[in-house]
């Protein structure tokens, strides 16, 4: 599935692996309690959860920001014939390429891949299956990824301690790094003259988020800061997958904080719908408007206790 929107000539394009209900609420966000998804049902269903199933609905995908002369993926998705220890990423098959060359970006028309960190929802497309080698997909890319996860990643895999995350680093990563391709971010360098990384540490050691500002538009690419939009209501739930947990809350609030304070449109990687989320400061809490379904938007406010603009009492502090 192909979503995209213009930010003035360059076009924003989400190249859906798939879409669905398939991460275990109390699993995931664990803190979060399920009444406060019941209340905030009207909004959350269909895009966001379930409540039958009480799964939050998770977009596997790349993003691609399409210019005349760049091609730059942000994160690789899942990828094709790929073992994994999750039943719903292991050996998908999708058409994610020819996607890809549809909407005029085959692979060696990629001029960018940036990671904003290794776990292995977000390097999959680095590598085909090319006979039984996995190669790299994107032959004329300069790949761009954390260092501090490289070197974390690589140290734990030479250890043999990377547990479920070394499959992804083997089949993905590491033949990136050995055709000489992959590259690290320098402190405050544009990479491809438009995406600025800066540190988010928490979910892995090394993960950064990407700023993006054209056409009086400013994008933050958010990694996975955040995976559900309750999370801003809530921004010291930590997903499952958070490695440094008080990191992961320090980093959340922070860039909570910036998105209200600039009114950035920010974008998590596994958000469904390419429209990004709006963060609003009320008094001393957050809330979130999605798209511009104003209606929707406004009644997601009220439902949780956000007087704006009824006038319903602000709860001192939401969340755990
Ligand atoms: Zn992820």
């Amino acid at each position: 599935m192909i979503r995209s929107r213009k930010i003035g000539e360059v076009e924003l394009i989400q190249v859906v692996e798939f879409i669905g209900p398939t991460h275990d609420l109390d699993w995931m966000l664990p803190g979060i309690p399920r009444s406060a998804f019941d209340a905030n049902a009207l909004w959350l269903e269909p895009n966001f959860w379930m409540a039958r199933t009480n799964r939050l609905v998770f977009a596997m995908q790349l993003w691609l920001l399409k210019a005349r002369d760049r091609a730059i993926l942000i994160d690789t998705g899942v990828g094709n014939g790929k073992k994994r220890t999750s039943r719903h990423q292991t050996m998908i098959n999708t058409p994610a390429l020819d996607w890809l060359a549809a909407i005029g970006a085959p692979p060696d028309k990629i001029t960018h891949v940036v990671h904003t960190h290794l776990h292995g929802d977000h390097i999959g497309w680095n590598t085909r299956d090319d006979g039984g080698r996995w190669v790299p997909t994107f032959p004329n890319a300069t790949y761009f990824a954390p260092a501090d996860d490289w070197t974390a990643f690589k140290t734990q895999h030479d250890a043999g301690t990377l547990g479920v995350h070394d499959a992804p680093f083997v089949d993905s990563v590491l033949p990136i790094a050995d055709a000489g391709l992959l590259h690290f971010f320098s402190p405050c360098e544009e990479i491809a003259d438009c995406l600025l990384p800066s540190a988010a540490p928490g979910h892995t050691l090394g993960q950064v988020t990407f700023t993006f500002r054209h056409a009086g538009e400013h994008c933050i690419f958010s990694a996975d800061v955040l995976h559900s939009p309750m999370q801003v209501l809530f921004p010291k739930i930590n997903s499952r997958w958070c490695e440094r947990p008080d990191a992961a809350r320090r980093t959340r609030l922070a860039l909570i904080e910036e998105a209200a304070r600039t009114g950035a449109t920010v974008y998590p990687a596994h958000a469904p719908g390419v429209e990004g989320w709006h963060i609003v400061r009320q008094a001393d809490a957050f809330a979130v408007r999605i798209g511009d379904a104003r209606a929707t938007a406004i009644r997601a406010l009220a439902v949780a206790g956000v007087p704006a603009p009824m006038s319903m009492p602000l709860p001192k502090t939401i969340g755990g």
